[in-house]
């Protein structure tokens, strides 16, 4: 018999249909794209293809380990529960803290998110969410007064010009890019633009393709403002009704990026370029910005979002078909962590702590006894707590942060200080879990039940289809144990991800009055079967949107005290370290195609290698040439925090004196070529996202 439901890498979601092999042990007898779902309508991409192969069996965790030893659940989960009380009696509740993922699902992070928020007393509670999309969040709610994304895929193949900028979506987002190129080729008029310091798949499709100097994004949306308003495109009237701010946003852009001229010097692209962009944009009302971790892992990658919503604002070209500011998330549920607060500047629902009157509200809903009072600390934070001795008790779940988080050696210095640090993970080795003093066996996709969000606000069901292996359990029974060994059992006494649904639902709604964009309250009494039944819906989802709500802003009204949109002057910033004697060469970071975040599920399947073996720095011939450095030979990258080694690739698709390297090799797959552990701790001071696309490094042949 078959079955739906949601692939677990990247942030397009799209529905995946399996039929469970006769002996539900032996996984699925076939897996195909879900024709029904409106994300991929059936197509898959190599990854999702081959999900059948990453199921994990190998160095499964299969018992709760305590100091090495197998343990009982009740042993495992009762010893976390006491060693959390006894360090929140010593030292307060801020020296616990959760460290979660965009791979768990929402239900996972709601009850994770109400233990430390509602009755440890703690907001520590962050996510490897805070390297994909921190900044787009904080970017959509200066502007909109919520972390509303407008637009959905539909728009992306109905816009008659798509801008996309820091994204290679073709890697990344394989199947959106599909729709993309499909559209195009179906309307050879449409335009595709791509801004982007290398030269990616993506620009195979692309009728300019803007190779800016990095970092200097925000330059070219200043100018696009400013030509707006000097080609008269400008909405008058949409500005007066609907936004504040013009004026001085205007002048702003007018003094950074006064002319093509200046901006072709800033950006490092030729002036007939930047006016061929600007006619463009000036003459399509249908116009799309696409973006991503290109413009997100900045120092001021906020400002960069801000900067590119502006132009939207200003001309009016938001919450009508095929326009729009659209941040595209790089994780399957990036987004479903933001709904229910999990991160640790929210609170819970899209309420901050700074909402009026919210942690009153949150406390009566969870009739909670400890709540927190104000922001926890982000990621970069948080483990520079832990090696200062702040944080005491750090659980870690489904992700490894020895690889991804910037500077992997403070990291480790961090878990090495730690007092208890405990992982959940369906793995027992990873770069990880050599650092846990507690583990607890979790369940992979395809065990694992419950629901994600897209990066078009669309919620669909990740179902748990095969039987559990050994004694692994789901993320959000392990925290309901240690809730109720610590005394809370009536709070976290759920016997199903349908009863935290539907609790996650109520509270989206609870005396909102549409106050707040996050609201799904229609599904607060949603019966079981339907829970179980439930089809793909994009929120808010209510009594007047019961079928939810495909775009967003349609009427012109914003989530602000007056319901008007922000625009937020930008002044052009430069990345934190510019490249100099020392380290004359700056370093890019990213994804390649057929493999996923630290490669602990692709990295299974021999067929996702085919495509990229091993991993590589990508370094410009002329620099080759000038240190000597033969294609495929061995170089080694050092910077001020860390070395790899990794093999040549001599191209021409990454600037002089610009080197890429992929993000996904571990300690596991290649020694030493863990390309993290070159990236300093540099984060943009209002989202706390690392400037992971933007380091300094030497490299040397080996
Ligand atoms: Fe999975 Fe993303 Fe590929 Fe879709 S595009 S199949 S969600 S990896």
């Amino acid at each position: 018999m078959s079955a739906l439901t949601t692939c677990p890498y990247c942030g397009v979601g799209c529905g995946v249909k399996v039929s469970v092999a006769e002996q539900p042990e032996n996984g699925f007898s076939s897996l195909t794209g879900d024709d029904s779902h409106p994300a991929n309508f059936g197509r898959l991409c190599v990854k999702g293809s081959n999900l059948k192969d990453t199921l994990v069996h190998e160095d499964r965790l299969l018992t709760p380990r305590v100091d090495g030893q197998d343990v009982s659940w009740q042993e495992a989960t009762d010893y976390i529960a006491e060693r959390i009380q006894r360090v929140v009696e010593q030292h307060g509740p801020d020296a616990f803290a959760f460290y979660l993922s965009g791979q768990i699902l929402t239900e996972d992070y709601y009850v994770a998110n109400k233990l430390a928020k509602g009755f440890i007393g703690t907001a520590n509670v962050d996510t490897n969410s805070r390297l994909c999309m921190a900044s787009a969040v904080v970017g959509y709610k200066r502007a909109f007064g919520s972390d509303t994304v407008p637009c959905n895929y539909e728009d992306l193949e109905k816009c008659d010009l798509l801008i996309m900028v820091g994204s290679n979506a073709a890697w990344t987002h394989p199947i959106l890019f599909q729709r993309i190129a499909a559209a195009k080729a179906k309307r050879p008029k449409m335009k595709v633009v791509v801004i982007d310091p290398r030269k990616t798949a993506t620009c195979d499709i692309a009728d300019l393709h803007l190779a800016i100097r990095p970092g200097s994004d925000a330059a070219i949306f200043n100018f696009l403002l400013a030509e707006s308003e000097r080609r008269f495109v400008t909405n008058g009237e949409y500005i007066k009704q609907h936004t504040n701010g013009f004026d001085a946003t205007l002048a702003s852009a007018q003094r950074s990026a006064p002319n093509a001229k200046t901006v072709s010097v800033h950006c490092g692209v030729s002036e007939e370029d930047l006016e061929r962009l600007a006619t463009w944009w000036a003459t399509t009302d249908k116009t799309v910005s696409f973006y991503s971790q290109g413009v997100n892992q900045s120092s001021s990658g906020v400002d960069k979002c801000n900067a590119i919503i502006n132009c939207h604002l200003a001309t009016g070209r938001i919450g009508q078909e095929g326009m729009g500011p659209f941040s595209i998330t790089g994780q399957p549920n990036a987004m479903g962590g933001r709904e229910v607060g999990g991160l640790a500047n929210q609170l819970a629902a899209h309420m901050d702590f700074a909402t009026p009157n919210a942690i009153e509200l949150v406390q009566r809903f969870w009739q909670a006894p400890n709540m927190a009072q104000e922001n926890g600390l982000k990621a970069i934070d948080m483990f520079q707590a832990v090696e200062q001795g702040k944080i005491k008790v750090l659980w870690i779940m489904s992700t490894n942060p020895m690889v991804s988080l910037p500077d992997t050696e403070q990291v480790r210095r961090a878990l090495e200080k730690c007092e208890l640090v405990i992982v959940s993970d369906c793995k027992q080795s990873t770069d990880t879990t050599a650092y846990a003093d507690v583990l607890l066996p979790a369940l992979p996709w395809s065990e694992k039940d419950g629901t994600v969000t897209n990066s078009e606000r669309r919620i669909s069901r990740q179902r748990g289809l095969l039987p559990a292996r050994g004694e692994a359990k789901a993320d959000w029974w392990a925290i309901c144990q240690v809730a109720g060994a610590m005394g809370y059992q009536s709070a976290f006494s759920y016997r199903s991800v349908h009863d935290i649904f539907r609790e996650h639902a109520a509270l989206s709604g609870f005396e909102n009055h549409g106050k707040r964009d996050f609201d799904i309250s229609l599904f607060s009494n949603i019966s079981e079967q339907a829970y179980q039944d439930l089809l793909p819906i994009q929120w808010p989802v209510t009594k007047e949107s019961p079928n939810g709500t495909a775009r967003m802003f349609t009427d012109g009204r914003f989530f602000t005290a007056d319901r008007k949109a922000n625009f937020i002057p930008i002044d052009v910033k430069e990345p934190q370290i510019a490249p100099d004697e020392d380290w004359p060469f700056v370093l890019n970071t990213g994804r390649v195609r057929d493999q996923w975040h630290t490669m602990t599920r692709t990295g299974d399947a021999a067929i996702l290698s085919r495509h990229i073996d091993q991993p590589y720095v990508e370094i410009h011939p002329q620099d080759a040439a000038a240190l000597s450095i033969a294609d495929h030979q061995l170089v080694r990258l050092t910077s001020l925090y860390g070395e790899a080694v990794l093999r040549a690739k001599l191209s021409d698709q990454v600037l002089p004196k610009n080197v890429f390297v992929p993000i996904h090799w571990t300690r596991q797959f290649a020694s030493q070529s863990v390309v993290s552990s070159l990236i300093p701790q540099i984060v943009d001071a209002l989202s706390g996202q690392p400037e992971s696309k933007h380091a300094v490094v030497n490299l040397q042949p080996v």
